[in-house]
């Protein structure tokens, strides 16, 4: 595999120089792990969920979208479990005060060799013993015992301080997916097997949140539910790890920097569970997950609220729960993949390194920048861009020199620059510039619209 330009630190530099992710809260000295998305960020990340919706939703003539409350009754974190097991192994640094997650002490420590994941608690604090898995931050090695830690943010809801109710922040939208089952499947009158999806906020208290935003306290997730009969599930979620595989692959990921990983400790209702990995700047990681949940969320959901949320089968009068096949995505984590997927640095003939964003032109924030050759040019340059954005999301540049402005536009992905010169005035021409091969044609501008809005489509 060639090496690539890109680097986490080279990440963070050019998406906070180029307004595409900031530092959350920065004037205040930040807040820990919490990112803020500038203008292009906004426009980047809107066109991944776009793409994402698009295929999901808008393309699978059986799936459904909902847009679920964060606030839920506390009663659906009972009945997912998420009350008594969304913990993760946590240990202190006796030493140095600094708060680490064991299964990672242990990933690290063996290079990714031993898999925590199978491990109960003892015998995590067992290997880490044996081995004298020492403190990342301070090197020394005292440790306290390993405490489980609940990743959900509390709140309360309530007027008065004596009249409180605990509450959570969601720390995932699937449980939005699953209260609604009934609805969706009345109201659209669905059969099964059917999908529901939602793209929203999770909140989670991670332990060891970081790299960039690949781990962060706040987060957008995409998931998608498809409920089936049981003895249908395995075909599916051998159908989901190919749907979401596709997915990435269309948005021009490279099959050399993704892979499957199945799970090894399976949670004791999943019957299959994988994640596919994404070669990020720092390793291998989990980019999203496809699990076979078999019949635990509906039937937990039904146990808890006393309401029946079987499917009764139009055709046979069967009434059953449906299994649930999960695959879930987070925006930023894939917002984070697509920018390393990108990111490239290339040499041109005159020495010059060129900072370029191959994003497939979907994804890109700018579908085309509008560059007057020069500033007396600028009332037909602003006309075109005017056309234009009826059209599709464009960028107006006059400062500087035309190079400068090519550069800018590269360093953010835009994939077409259209300049307007004396021959515009004469014929209506522009030329048109291709980010990747620089190549140039000229073009009218309805020509151009036309070339542009080919080049962007995501099918
Ligand atoms: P991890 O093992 O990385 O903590 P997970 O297995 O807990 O992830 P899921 O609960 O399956 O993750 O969440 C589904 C997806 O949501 C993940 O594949 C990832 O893309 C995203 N995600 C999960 N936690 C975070 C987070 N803290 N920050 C950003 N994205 C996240």
């Amino acid at each position: 595999m060639a090496e690539r330009a890109v680097t986490m630190e080279k990440l963070v530099a050019l998406c906070k120089t180029r307004g595409i992710i900031f530092p959350g809260s920065e004037i205040y000295g930040g807040m820990g792990n919490t990112w803020d998305y500038g203008p292009v960020g906004v426009e980047i990340k809107n066109n991944l969920k776009r793409a994402w919706w698009k295929r999901f939703v808008q393309e699978s003539d059986n799936s459904f979208g909902v847009d679920a409350a964060i606030l839920m009754n506390s009663r659906v974190w009972d009945a997912s479990g998420h009350t008594t097991s969304f913990t993760d192994p946590k240990m202190d640094c006796k030493e140095c005060k600094s708060r680490h997650r064991a299964d990672n002490l242990i990933e690290a420590h063996s290079k990714g060799k031993v898999n925590p994941d199978a491990m109960t608690n003892e015998e995590m604090e067992a290997y880490i013993a044996e081995h004298r898995v020492c403190c990342p931050i301070c090197g020394k090695f005292n440790w306290t015992n390993i405490r489980t830690f609940n990743l959900m943010f509390e709140t309360s809801r309530g007027v008065t301080d004596e009249n409180q109710n605990k509450i959570y922040l969601r720390p995932e939208t699937a449980q939005g997916e699953f209260v609604n089952f009934l609805n969706v499947q009345r109201t659209t009158r669905a059969k099964v097997p059917f999908g529901i999806a939602q793209i929203g906020k999770a909140f989670r208290n991670e332990i060891t949140p970081g790299n960039f935003i690949f781990r962060t306290i706040e987060f957008e997730q995409m998931e998608h539910q498809w409920f089936c009969k049981a003895g249908t599930d395995s075909e599916f979620y051998a159908e989901f790890k190919k749907k979401a595989w596709d997915f990435l692959v269309s948005l021009g990921f490279s099959e050399e920097r993704l892979r499957f990983k199945d799970h090894d400790k399976l949670a004791h209702y999943a019957k299959e569970a994988c994640d596919i990995q994404y070669l990020f700047p720092m390793g291998w990681s989990e980019l999203n997950g496809i699990h076979n949940r078999t019949d635990y969320d509906l039937s937990r959901h039904q146990e808890f609220s006393g309401k029946s949320l079987a499917y009764v089968d139009p055709v046979s009068g069967e009434r059953y729960i449906p299994y649930v096949i999960e695959y879930s995505i987070g925006a930023d984590r894939l917002m984070l993949a697509a920018l390393s997927e990108a990111y490239d640095e290339e040499t041109l003939e005159n020495g010059e390194i060129r900072n370029v964003m191959r994003f497939h032109p979907a994804i890109a924030a700018y579908k085309a920048a509008v560059l007057p050759l020069q500033k007396n040019l600028a009332p037909q340059a602003r006309e075109l861009s005017a056309k234009l954005a009826k059209r599709f999301p464009v960028s107006y540049d006059e400062a500087g020199s035309i190079g400068k402005r090519y550069r800018r536009q590269d360093e953010i992905g835009t994939p077409f620059c259209l300049t307007v010169d004396f021959q515009t005035v004469e014929d209506g021409t522009v030329t048109v510039r291709d980010r990747d091969t620089m190549a140039q044609i000229r073009l009218s501008a309805d020509e151009a619209i036309a070339y542009i809005e080919e080049k962007i489509r995501f099918d």
